[in-house]
């Protein structure tokens, strides 16, 4: 299931995120966006534990956290 999602169009590639994940998955990746930024790129998403660091952080909202949900606790 893919917990983290990243618009990268948004992205304007100041790092914030990489410094905030403590798992340190959010590296600067080499893909550029159509606004000429290096963007941020997520190395395993299975690594991430869905604290919403990166998601506090990100000056323009670029990112979208899933956290895996026992059914029973979701009805
Ligand atoms: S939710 Fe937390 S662990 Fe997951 S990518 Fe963001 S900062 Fe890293
Ligand atoms: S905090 Fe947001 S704008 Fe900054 S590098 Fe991360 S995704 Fe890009």
């Amino acid at each position: 299931m893919k917990r983290v999602i990243i618009d990268q169009q948004r992205c304007k590639g100041c790092g914030l995120c990489a410094q905030v994940c403590p798992r340190k998955i959010l590296v600067l990746s080499g893909m550029i966006n159509i606004n000429g930024y290096h963007v941020v790129a997520c190395t395993d998403e299975e690594l991430c534990m869905g604290c919403g660091n990166c998601a506090t952080v990100c000056p323009v909202t670029a990112f979208e956290i899933y956290k895996p949900v026992p059914i029973a606790a979701a009805l």
